[in-house]
Formats: C-alpha cells, structure tokens, sequence
C-alpha cells in the first residue's frame, strides 16, 4: 500500500489521504493499535449517514485526551468496529478497523460498502478495551423500489445556550428510516437574555474554536441519541461559520479573505464531525456538500447549500423594502454549478417525490412597514427573485413530479403553498413548502405572536404558522406525503413531552398542501 505513516507526515493532509482513511484498513495506513486507552475515548458518541442502497457512512471520534503517548508522536491510531443485523450483536455480520488521523483530529469515518438496501444495521467501535454505544442505521430502498411507509424526520437550528435539545430525544424515539439537518447544527456566537446553558467561548474563528465548539454540542446526550437513532443526511446553514455569512463576505468586520480562512476551518470541524461522505470538491476554502440521496423510486432528495456559493444580500441585508440590487436578476442563491447541476436533477428525475433539502424560506414572506411599503427578508429566497422564478419556471417546464421543498433557518413552523406568481393568490401551485422550527433557536417560543393573523393575510399562499419549537415528522408513499409538525412547550426546562401541534398531507399528483 502506498499510504504509509510516512507519507501522512511528509505530505499532511489532503484529498488523496483523507480519501484513503475512509476507504482503506488501519494497518494499510501504519496506524497505532493501542492496548488500552485511558477514559472513554467515545464520549462524543456515534453517527451513520448519506444511506445509499449499498452502503452508509459510520462515524466516531476519539478523544483525544484517552490516547496516551501517541497524541504527542502525532500518530494515527486504529479503532476497530462491528457491525450486526440485531441490537444484541449476537451475530457478527462484519468486522473491520480504521486509522483515526490526528490531522482530522481522531475522527473516523468509514463508507461501508456491499450491504444489503433497505435494510437495518447496528455498529459499534471498539479501541483498547473500550466499546462504544450502539448506533441504529438503515440503508436506502433498492433503486427499483417504492416502500409503502418511508418516515424521517427534519430538524434546524439548535443554538445550545436557548435550550435543552429534548425535541432531538424525542426524534431518537420515532425509529426513522432517516433524520434530515438542514443547518445551523452549531452556532458560531452568544446571543439572548436566558440563556439556560452557555458555549465554552465567545465568537469563535480558528480550527480549535470550532472543533471545541462541536465537541460542546456533541456532548449533549439527547443530540447523541437522535445520532444513534438512524442515519442523517446533513447540510450546513450559516452558523457553522458566521452568520448570515454569503461566500466570502461577512457580517462582521472581517475582509474576504480572513473570512475564507474562517469559513475552511468551518467547513473542515463540519466534515470531521458529521457522518458524510469525503466531499469530492475539498479545495482550500471550498467545499462541494451539495449532493444527491436516492430513496428508490419513492423519493429523490437534493441536498442544497444556499451559503457558499451566493451574491451578497441585497439592500444591507435584514427586512427591508427593494432597492436597485434587489432588482438585480444576475444575482445568485445557489451559484452556478450548483444550479445547473439541481436543473438537471430535477428535469431527469421520474422519482414520485423530488425533495429540495435546503436552508432558507422559498415561500413568500411579505411584510409592510408604517408606510404600507412592501418589505422583504433579504436573506431568503425573497431576497434572490429572479433566481426563484427561474427555478419555479424550471419546474414547471420539466414537470418535474411532485415538488417539495424541506426548509430550516428562520426559527418557525411554515407551510407554504409555492405559487408560479405569488402576488396572484389563484396563480398555479408549482411546489408545497414544508419549514421546520428550531430545536432550540429563539427559546421557548408561542404559538401565536401578535403579528400572526397580519402575517396570514399578507400572505394567503401560507397554510400554517406556528413559532414553537420542535422537528417536522414526515411519512410518504407513493400516493401521498403528509408532514406532522410536533412542537414542545418548553426547551428552558429539559423533558418536556412532544405533541403534534398540525398535521398537513400532498396527494400526488396534486400540488399544495391540505389539512390532514
Ligand atoms: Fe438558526
Ligand atoms: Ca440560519
């Protein structure tokens, strides 16, 4: 084998190696095989993802402080995993092991491959006598196949100061083919009044900043049973580098350039900590994460990035009436690539639901300030128009069957109705948007504010509106999708029970959401 240690040191890290670490076994890679460690080197938990029907990525990461006299010798060192078709592991399916690199900081992601589609798989790790807690995954159905009753679960924002993660508890308890993260999995800064627990550090900037900033939320034992739970299919929002960051501009004072180096220690904690596939396109600052799930002929999912690759927010960004830029068509949410790609996805795909798995509100959000003036949120699909009536004429155009769009962000419960022209209230059903709250973001949140019955008026396409906290349960079949959005009381006490607060459903073939 051509990876040796050596080559680790002299080269550090790139593409070539990393891919190498979640492909080849720990002794191809020289890594260390420690007869004991000192502590519970699992602390930080397990996590599987991106199911494919053959294969799903597992993940652990070590800590650091169990691993003795190889931490300081840079070593990598090997972890060994099972993997079982029962929770009892009374049958060993498969054995294997895995070098967990220091330049990853002792995080270990394996892509295991030949396995059998739409079927449950238990693992665990294992390294010098110490054994992990067992993680639950699934891989996705057959390419030829349509399940009868697909669930997953979509989740957003979890900002660990405004919070307990309870709602995350009580989705490691739905037993879901599936969870979906849409973003803002950590959270870059402090902000609020009551906060009920705090971060180890105010704004954080550097590869340590983050990765301790992880390493704090991961932690967290309700975010590690949803792990545990089921495989994730995860993208990132904002907060996991700066917020309302757009490419390489930043909200704060940074330059484009002290924000890029900001945003490659982001996006590299990202990859180390989450259970996803080595991006193809890792270049210095960039990477690629926007990417296909296929669920057989039931569903195709696009996991989108409306981050990395968007013009700057028009008008200074924030809820503002228009202004020239805004007016601008050039300006882009998803950048080029990542769009050409989504159009083709979406003119070629004969699955029965097309899901856009994505970050910001596409539904119209119209506001009117005291001059009865038209204003908008600059950070949504409302600040980027012209790039959103393109995609809504592409949908339409490829008829693409059964469009829906999974959104996280804005901190509430939205159902949305996706109109060809949204200021024509009978204007032609494109899409049927389904906005999930926050986990945490926000605290305890209401019901209804006092803008709520203003808020439905201006905007007649919108079917629900709720601003407690909680995920959006969702069960399809080929016949019909139907969202059961479950909400909590309270986040600033930990336990309390979830309920489904409304339950909305698609028919196929028949786009806009109907109270169930
Ligand atoms: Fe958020
Ligand atoms: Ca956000």
């Amino acid at each position: 084998m051509a990876f040796t240690r050596r080559t680790f040191l002299r080269q550090g890290i790139h593409f070539t190696t990393l891919l190498a670490a979640s492909t080849l076994s720990a002794s191809a890679l020289g890594a260390t095989r420690l007869a004991k460690v000192s502590g519970n080197p699992f602390y930080l938990g397990v996590a599987s993802g991106d199911p494919r029907p053959d294969s799903v990525v597992i993940w652990t990461r070590l800590a650091r402080e169990t691993l003795g006299n190889t931490l300081s010798r840079n070593e990598p060192v090997a972890v060994d995993y099972e993997i079982a078709e029962t929770a009892s592991f009374a049958t060993i399916y498969r054995k294997g092991n895995a070098a967990a690199l220091p330049e990853l900081g002792y995080s270990v992601h394996v892509d295991l491959q030949g396995l059998s589609p739409g079927k449950e798989y238990y693992y665990r790790w294992m390294i010098g006598g110490e054994v992990s807690t067992v993680g639950r995954t699934k891989t996705a159905p057959a390419s030829d196949a349509s399940p009868e009753n697909f669930r997953f679960g979509f989740a957003s924002c979890q900002q660990y100061e405004h919070g307990y993660f309870t709602a995350l508890d009580h989705m490691a308890n739905e037993n879901f083919d599936l969870i979906v993260h849409l973003g803002d999995y950590i959270y870059e800064e402090t902000w609020g009044a009551e906060n009920v627990r705090h971060h180890n550090a105010p704004e954080i900037y550097t590869l340590d900043d983050y990765r301790a900033r992880y390493e704090l939320y991961k932690k967290d034992a309700d975010l590690q049973a949803a792990h545990a739970s089921a495989p994730w299919a995860v993208t990132w929002d904002d907060h996991e580098v700066d917020d309302n960051y757009a490419n390489d501009i930043a909200v704060d004072e940074q330059t484009p350039e002290q924000l890029l180096i900001r945003r490659a220690a982001g996006y590299q904690a990202f990859y180390e900590f989450m259970p996803i596939r080595l991006p193809s396109g890792r270049q210095g600052s960039s990477m690629q994460i926007y990417r296909p799930l296929q669920f057989g002929t039931l569903m195709d999912m696009t996991i989108l990035d409306t981050r990395q690759y968007r013009s700057d927010q028009a008008c200074r960004d924030g809820m503002k009436t228009s202004c020239d830029q805004h007016r601008d068509l050039s300006r882009t949410l998803l950048g080029e690539a990542q769009k050409d790609w989504l159009f083709r996805r979406l003119r070629n795909s004969e699955a029965t639901w097309n899901v856009m798995a994505q970050q910001v509100m596409m539904g119209r959000l119209l506001r009117r300030n005291e001059q009865n003036e038209e204003m908008y949120l600059m950070d949504i699909w409302d600040g980027y128009p012209g790039e959103r009536d393109e995609l809504l004429a592409g949908l339409k155009e490829a008829e693409t069957p059964n469009p829906i769009v999974l959104t996280g962000d804005i901190h509430s419960n939205w159902v949305n109705n996706i109109l060809s022209d949204f200021s024509q209230e009978n204007s032609e059903i494109i899409a049927t948007e389904f906005v999930g709250t926050s986990i945490t973001s926000g605290g305890d949140g209401s019901d209804t504010t006092s803008t709520t019955a203003q808020t439905l008026s201006d905007n007649p396409h919108v079917k629900f509106y709720n601003r407690q906290r909680g995920y959006v349960s969702c069960k399809l079949s080929k016949d019909l999708w139907q969202s059961d959005y479950k909400v909590l009381d309270k986040v600033s006490e930990p336990g309390h029970p979830i309920r489904t607060r409304a339950s909305f459903v698609v028919e196929a073939g028949n786009p806009g959401a109907l109270e169930a």
